[in-house]
């Protein structure tokens, strides 16, 4: 007979975005319980290469539609508060498809404009977290849109 594993009746109202890199899915997972206060079952995941940076560019084609997709596939059948973009330092998908013209802070905010931009809707928070190494371990912070200068 087979086991018989559990199934959350929680409602998830947050989309989560973040690499598909496999040293750090229990890393990401860790950090969103913790620090964003979302256990297991209360979020949508949408694990793809690249995370956040994969919404970055719509020339990133294929990456950029396929995370799209989820999104928007999450938006239409659940009631969704906030997205959340992390994006990580040493991310392959960033090497890869060639994002180091700017900063890595620059692809989420320009992440975030493309998913305010697709799908707007005032009601839902978009927020943005990039992971940086420190030591053996992966420190988040919040990456915020630069402020205006006052003249
Ligand atoms: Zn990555």
């Amino acid at each position: 007979m087979p086991r018989a594993y559990g199934v959350s009746t929680r409602q998830a109202d947050t989309i989560v975005v973040w690499c598909s890199d496999h040293r750090l899915q229990k890393t990401f997972y860790d950090f969103v319980m913790r620090e964003l206060g979302l256990e297991n079952g209360q979020f949508f995941l949408v694990s793809v290469a690249g995370g956040g940076f994969a919404l970055s560019e719509p020339t990133l084609k294929e990456d950029f539609d396929g995370a799209k997709w989820q999104i928007e596939f999450f938006l239409h059948h659940s009631n969704i508060k906030r997205i959340v973009l992390i994006g990580h330092a040493d991310c392959t998908f960033y090497r890869v498809m060639g994002l180091q013209e700017n900063q890595p802070r620059h692809y989420l905010l320009s992440a975030k404009r493309q998913i305010e931009c697709t799908f707007p809707n005032p009601n839902i928070a978009v927020d943005l977290f990039y992971g940086e190494f420190c030591g053996g371990n992966m420190v988040f912070r919040p990456v915020h849109e630069p402020q205006l200068q006052r003249a």
